[in-house]
């Protein structure tokens, strides 16, 4: 029984999440999707909170073959024993799949194998440019599952990034 990890911040999750986690299910037999920088929310870069990521990703994987274990993980000052934060979070797990190099780097610095994983069209599907698209308000729901798209809605979540970004613009720019 192989259990792999997967964090991402998912902010939104999107399809190029989705396409990693549907590729690499074939050689697990679980997932852990880790919701990272969970205690985040309402800012230009992180604008949803851990529960509504919860529900963006676990409506999404549903149509996916694999069990996954969806735990929330706030971020702490430490580099250096996040990987042990991380266990002492989440359900056991053999490998972890990222390809974000800070997160590469630390588990590479532990007994824990990490794996690059697919990217998929980084143009097209990246947190970053989506969230830049509600911001803009052009079509951005293309770039997400379904699930997700209604999830955003449901909470009024392009709304709270643009007004995120009109308080951050009065204020004087902040992450
Ligand atoms: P993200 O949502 O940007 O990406 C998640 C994963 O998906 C990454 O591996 C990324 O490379 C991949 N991805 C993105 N677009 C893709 C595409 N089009 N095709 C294929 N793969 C794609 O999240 P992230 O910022 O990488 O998440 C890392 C999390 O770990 C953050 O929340 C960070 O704060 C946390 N972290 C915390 C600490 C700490 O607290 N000290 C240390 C390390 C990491």
């Amino acid at each position: 029984m192989t259990r792999g990890f997967y964090v991402g911040r998912f902010q939104p999750y999107h399809k190029g999440h989705h396409n990693v986690i549907d590729e690499i299910s074939d050689s697990l037999n679980e997932l852990v999707i880790g919701i990272g920088s969970a205690d985040k929310s309402h800012t230009r870069r992180n604008p949803f909170t851990a529960g509504e990521r919860y529900v963006m990703i676990s409506r999404a994987v549903e149509e996916l073959d694999i069990t996954t274990h969806i735990v929330p993980i706030e971020d702490i000052d430490r580099n250096a024993i996040w990987v042990s934060h991380v266990q002492s979070l989440c359900p056991p797990f053999d490998i972890a799949i990222s390809n974000n190099p800070l997160v590469i780097q630390l588990f590479q610095d532990t007994d824990i194998e990490v794996r690059e994983g697919p990217i998929f069209d980084r143009s097209r599907y990246q947190g970053t440019r989506i969230r830049e698209l509600m911001i803009q308000q052009e079509k951005w729901e293309h770039l997400v599952p379904d699930p997700t798209v209604e999830a955003i809605h449901e909470v009024g979540g392009v709304t709270r990034l643009r007004q995120v970004v009109e308080s951050d613009d009065f204020n004087g720019q902040r992450e």
